[in-house]
């Protein structure tokens, strides 16, 4: 992964320059989403950098906005008015093709449900994005999902099916599944919102060392202000409008305060559920 993330970054360097530096760079961003005769301006008019390697935390209430801005970043959809570069591509006028294109190339998604095949072991759920992405040989594709399972700490586990892994081990999965591709940005909505509070900061310790370590940017969408605590920047949405943009000056350390915590035999790890 080290070697894969530190050659890919090195190959956008040019393209990152091209954007002032920024990952993500939008401009005056808005989608209105048209029902029959009616309007509903999700996004009204939203601007915003992020740099390589920065945590942003996303908040905001229900129906402000935040799964439609995600859903732009990811090139899920296309905004209505407004620019967005990605590593400096403009990539607002993109058409579905393009937008799939520049999914595999940059970017890794990570869902509150965890979204896994049921009848897929861990190995080959992590496998599938390289399916979609190149031309990749079996003994690569297979070579590279086993890298990045013991990258999350999966690999004793990786022939096991996702109902025999606990909450906190399926997101790993889908944690090592979004990091196949060695995307750039990583973009998470509520990934904690199905799990324990433990196991929420086990996921919150790796994903800070994929940051720190990977240099990888994330995006998470969180309603859990404690979550947010652990990004190093906090963007939050209201009525469609970008409301506040705060740096958090020392975030949380969730690798320091699981030490620090009591071991939960029924918790984490999910032994119980070991074959
Ligand atoms: P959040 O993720 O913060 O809950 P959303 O981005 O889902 O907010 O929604 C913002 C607004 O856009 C809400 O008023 C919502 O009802 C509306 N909306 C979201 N998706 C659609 C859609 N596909 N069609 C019509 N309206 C939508």
């Amino acid at each position: 992964m080290a070697g894969g993330a530190a050659a890919a970054q090195a190959g956008e360097a040019g393209a990152v320059a091209g954007n002032n530096g920024a990952v993500i760079r939008v401009e005056d961003l808005t989608r209105i989403y048209e029902l029959g005769d009616v309007k509903v301006p999700a996004l009204r008019g939203v601007s915003l950098q992020v740099r390589p390697g920065e945590f942003v935390a996303v908040r905001g209430p229900s129906g402000s906005g935040k799964s439609t801005f995600m859903n732009l970043l990811g090139c899920l959809d296309h905004p209505t008015t407004g620019r967005y570069f990605l590593s400096g591509e403009d990539v607002s006028t993109y058409d579905a093709d393009q937008r799939a294109g520049i999914r595999n190339r940059f970017i890794g998604f990570v869902f509150q449900g965890f979204n896994l095949l049921p009848r897929t072991t861990a190995l080959e759920n992590v496998e599938v994005p390289l399916y979609y992405s190149r031309a990749v040989a079996h003994a690569e594709r297979e070579a590279r999902a086993r890298e990045v399972l013991n990258l999350v700490g999966l690999g004793p586990r990786m022939d096991h099916f996702p109902s025999q892994l606990s909450g906190g081990q399926q997101q790993r999965v889908a944690i090592a599944r979004a990091l196949v591709n060695t995307p750039q940005l990583l973009l998470a909505d509520e990934p904690t919102g199905n799990l324990d509070s433990r196991t929420s900061i086990e996921i919150m310790a790796l994903l800070q060392k994929l940051n720190r370590e990977q240099g990888l940017t994330i995006l998470l969408v969180t309603h859990e202000s404690d979550i947010a605590e652990y990004a190093s920047r906090v963007i939050a949405f209201h009525d469609g409008h970008l409301v506040d943009d705060t740096p958090v000056a020392a975030p949380r350390d969730a690798a320091r305060e699981l030490a620090t915590m009591p071991v939960d035999e029924w918790a984490g790890n999910g032994a119980a559920k070991e074959a």
